[in-house]
């Protein structure tokens, strides 16, 4: 039967073989060997102390960045990997300014706790106008000119009812993504967004990227933090024609020049064929990025150092790829799949951390139902070690435009990302406490041995053009 199929498959030629494999007491061994290895002698930790400590917050065009460039070619050497490379890129260059005021102009005026949005304009100099609070965009469209000259508040809050953060995430972050071209449609001034979180008394507001769009004016954008957003509504609620201001200073740069970070272990049998693992190695320009995205970046290093450790010699190439510049354009993601498609390269899958330093719970696969399933397959091996979850999704943003670009050399590229759990992550997501004390030893560690596990099966599992 299973003969049968393979020659099928051989028939009609160019498929890739996701038919089931049975894993054997071999490969029981050896994950326990990556698993035994990264919490005994994992050094993931001690990277990203370093990264968060040594390098700090890093956004696309900064010091910080640049710093963040060195720290990875330096680290990865240092680990005793073979081939270290930079990958040539340009990035924007877009700077918070000094000035992020937002006052409530009640009868004793209350600060707001604001963060200027990624890719904001400045406001000319500090403006002052009547608060609308709204719970969607659309919302925005009906009121219409009524918002005309005012500032905009996008009020709606995370659903708490999702298991996944991410599904709740994804279901608000229209607001501050299109908020301010919604409402400068409307002839809106400003737009202040509740922030991404399901803290629901947060401190500090999260920021993020915004965006705009070619003909509508470019009105500033700000995150409050969730307590003040409260403190807003509440305010709102009672009292109309409520004023506030608004002054922030961001600025635009020219792009500039930046690198992807790359590492790879040689393949011992198939060397063209690849398996790219990656996480990215900007971050917003607060706290220190180490849960989005130090985690993954130490995630992947890891994974070329256990298998290192263990003296295992893949039968594929393992790339490393630290992208640069995911948080704000995705140039280093777009740019290696371009480079990817004119050098021909064949890469076989791609799995991306990109959601946090949290325990691992499974993985998020982007490929057809088979892909899904061969990777489902893996299950009975590695639920022990809290991995149950397999589903169809999205990977990663990095790794999406290897997808997205269907010329490239394979383009039944199985992808997937790796699944922590996620009740955590957006107390931390793009704030300021998103800082190395508040990522767990062991869980960072469990997290590289999952996509050691998961790169180790696919190496020996993943079988391409028969
Ligand atoms: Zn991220």
């Amino acid at each position: 039967m299973r003969y049968s199929l393979i020659s099928l498959l051989f028939l009609f030629g160019n498929y890739h073989l996701y038919a089931q494999k049975t894993t054997t007491k071999q490969d029981s061994l050896l994950v326990r060997q990556i698993f035994d290895e990264a919490l005994v002698h994992g050094e993931s930790y001690e990277n990203l102390r370093s990264l968060c400590k040594d390098v700090g917050h890093r956004l696309s065009g900064s010091a910080g960045a640049e710093k963040a460039v060195v720290w990875g070619e330096k680290t990865l050497r240092k680990m005793g990997i073979d081939t270290v490379y930079l990958q040539e890129i340009d990035v924007p260059f877009w700077e918070r300014g000094d000035r992020e005021e937002a006052v409530l102009l009640t009868p004793e005026p209350r600060n707001l706790r604001i963060k200027t949005l990624g890719g904001s304009v400045a406001s000319p100099g500090k403006i002052q106008a009547e608060v609308v609070e709204v719970n969607s965009l659309d919302e925005v469209t009906r009121l219409g000119t009524k918002i005309k000259g005012k500032i905009v508040f996008y009020n709606r809050p995370m659903d708490p009812r999702n298991i996944s953060t991410f599904d709740s995430y994804g279901g608000c972050v229209d607001q501050r993504y299109w908020g301010a071209v919604q409402a400068a449609e409307q002839g809106a001034i400003a737009v202040i967004v509740r922030s991404m979180t399901l803290l629901e008394e947060g401190h500090h507001a999260h920021t993020g990227s915004m965006g705009y769009k070619e003909g509508v004016t470019k009105i500033p954008a700000v995150a409050v933090c969730t307590e003040d957003a409260n403190a807003l509504h509440n305010v709102l609620r009672t009292q109309s024609g409520m004023e506030m201001t608004l002054d922030i200073n961001p600025r635009e740069n020219p792009d500039v020049k930046s690198f992807n970070v790359i590492g790879e272990i040689k393949g011992s049998e198939f060397p063209e064929r690849i398996i790219t693992i990656g996480g990215h190695l900007d971050s917003w320009d607060v706290g220190e990025g180490a849960h989005d995205d130090g985690a993954g970046v130490v995630h992947s290093m890891e994974v070329l150092r256990i298998l290192k450790a263990m003296n295992y010699k893949p039968k594929c190439t393992i790339r490393v790829v630290l992208f640069m510049n995911e948080e704000n354009g995705n140039m280093g993601g777009k740019t290696y799949a371009k480079i990817m498609k004119q050098e021909n390269q064949n890469i076989i899958a791609a799995v991306e951390s990109d959601r946090g330093g949290f325990s691992p719970r499974g993985f998020s696969i982007r490929g057809t139902d088979d892909q899904v399933d061969f990777v489902a397959g893996f299950r009975s091996l590695l639920e022990p070690y809290g991995l149950h979850f397999y589903e169809k999704g999205f990977a990663g943003v990095d790794i999406n435009p290897l997808a997205e670009d269907l010329n490239i050399v394979n383009p039944d590229i199985l992808m997937m990302g790796l699944v922590p759990d996620s009740q955590r992550y957006f107390d931390f997501h793009h704030n300021d406490d998103d800082v190395f004390e508040n990522v767990n030893k062991r869980e960072l560690e469990l997290g590289c041995a999952s996509i050691t596990a998961m790169v180790y099966l696919l190496d020996k599992y993943l079988n391409v053009n028969g």
